[in-house]
């Protein structure tokens, strides 16, 4: 990256953000229908970038990526309207006469700075609520998915007004070079490590910034749920883009009486998924680099291999494990996996598999299988994630209305939907007074009369 160049492109952007011409709600829809015609145009060249990257099938990338980014941008521009009109306020009695309400504006110029694990996604869905809600925008993705980042630098400059949006490439450098300017907003995904020296960085200029991190997802099995369907769901979340996914179960935590029989199942899914070969099946990625692969290929020593777990370096293949026999002091248990490993402990009651999810708190999601509400509700009220999802998994971020993000150390802030337009804006509190009356009541002198009249009437009416 060109450091000139970058400080440039970046004056460019605010000159366009000054001049006012991404405030209305034409240029927005211009922009997000832009952004909607180089997913359609590209669909393809978009699908064998990711498959470049990590041997993602183009299945798996118009499911978890382009397809979701497309119904944000759908989404958005259906509602846009709405989002943007101010919202009134109720004002007390004694403030009349006038009129309040909350206005979103935008930030201004702000950076998006991506993770490799959905290369476009974690680029782009942010990117439709910054044009959204009327920002500037520089995106940054991934140096670890370099034909992703390629195709998402090309078809910002070709498809968006390169007068308000920019890609810089690049990998750690790039990024602290770029940290080093002057931002209105920051959103970042990516490891808890880097998200503090974001936030760090951030902080220099008192940046806002949105963190997108990770966490270990716990995923409770009871003894009264539907083993089949927890099995084939489970299987399906976990082994999705190679376990890479930061919302996908990290572990399961199985009742004992439903130990055996969960596992034979999984085990039977995952044949019919991938077959017995899952390096020959075309909907299973690879891992995206080999430190990735040796921390992986480390970490499965703590298992016993209920099925799969081979492994091959120079293809950067480990076959979709399912390990037992993990002790919860294991290094597997310790941080998130972020591959395809998947270790099942098992727990006695209810409060024990809670209390084991408390040993990594903050996760960014939960799941749980039970067809017994009241044991749903314990769990809710019990523990503390981003999200949470009953007899299901994944599903909780495809939904527009259902802010994502995390909580504690697995971020904060949301977005999706109309969460992230206002995750994207300021809220701007606006009051519009008219000159009468004006009555000498609340200007000094504060005599004792007056004084026991003014408190009076705020005690009343305030
Ligand atoms: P990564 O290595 O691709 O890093 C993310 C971005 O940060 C890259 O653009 C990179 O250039 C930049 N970066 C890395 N180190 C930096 C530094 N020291 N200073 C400035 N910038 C730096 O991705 P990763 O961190 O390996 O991502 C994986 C993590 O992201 C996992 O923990 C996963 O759970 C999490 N994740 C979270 C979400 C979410 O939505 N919450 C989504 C995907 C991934």
């Amino acid at each position: 990256m060109d450091l000139q160049n970058m400080h440039e492109t970046l004056q460019t952007l605010r000159q366009t953000f000054r001049a006012g011409g991404t405030a209305g709600i034409e240029w927005r829809r211009s922009q997000l229908l832009a952004l909607g015609k180089f997913l359609h145009e590209q669909e393809r060249e978009i699908a064998d970038a990711v498959f470049r990257d990590f041997g993602k099938s183009s299945a798996e990338t118009f499911l978890t990526e382009s397809g979701f980014i497309d119904g944000e941008i759908r989404y958005a521009l259906g509602r846009l309207k709405k989002w943007m009109k101010p919202e009134r306020v109720p004002i007390p009695l004694y403030y009349y006469f006038g009129k309040a309400e909350v206005q979103r504006e935008p930030f201004g110029v702000v950076l998006i700075i991506g993770a490799w694990n959905y290369p476009l996604n974690i680029c782009l869905a942010p990117l439709v609520s910054a044009i959204a809600a009327g920002n500037c925008a520089v995106v940054k993705p991934s140096e670890h998915a370099p034909c992703t980042s390629n195709i998402i630098a090309e078809g910002l400059s070709r498809y968006l007004d390169s007068s308000a949006f920019a890609a810089f490439q690049g990998g750690v450098e790039e990024t602290k070079a770029l940290l080093q300017e002057r931002f209105d907003f920051i959103c970042y995904t990516g490891s808890r490590q880097t998200g503090k020296e974001i936030m760090l960085a951030a902080s220099r200029t008192l940046t806002p910034v949105l963190l997108e991190l990770g966490g270990k997802c716990p995923c409770i099995v009871e003894h009264d749920a539907n083993l089949r369907i927890a099995a084939r769901r489970i299987v399906w979340a976990k082994f999705l883009n190679a376990g890479q996914t930061c919302i996908a179960p990290d572990y399961v935590l199985v009742h004992r009486d439903a130990e055996k029989e969960l596992i034979r199942l999984m085990k039977e899914e995952l044949a019919r998924f991938y077959g017995n070969d899952p390096k020959a099946s075309p909907d299973y990625p690879r891992i995206i680099n080999e430190r990735l692969f040796d921390r992986l290929a480390e970490l499965i020593r703590d298992g016993i291999p209920e099925a799969g777990g081979d492994i091959d370096r120079e293809g950067r293949y480990i076959a979709p494990a399912i390990l037992s026999g993990v002790s919860i002091d294991a290094p597997l248990m310790q941080e998130e996996i972020f591959g395809p490993l998947l270790p099942v402990l098992v727990y006695n009651s209810l409060d024990e598999a809670i209390s084991i999810t408390r040993k990594n708190p903050d996760p960014l999601a939960l799941y749980l299988f039970t067809s017994n509400s009241s044991s749903r509700g314990k769990v809710l009220s019990a523990t503390r994630s981003g999200g949470f999802c009953s007899n299901d998994l994944l599903f909780q971020s495809a939904i527009h209305d259902l802010p994502f993000g995390g909580v504690g150390m697995s971020g904060f802030g949301r977005y999706h939907g109309k969460a992230g337009y206002e995750a994207f804006s300021y809220e701007r509190s606006v009051l519009y007074r008219s000159l009468y009356p004006d009555p000498r009541l609340r200007y000094p002198p504060y005599g004792r009369n007056k004084f026991s009249l003014l408190r009076r009437i705020v005690t009343l009416f305030g």
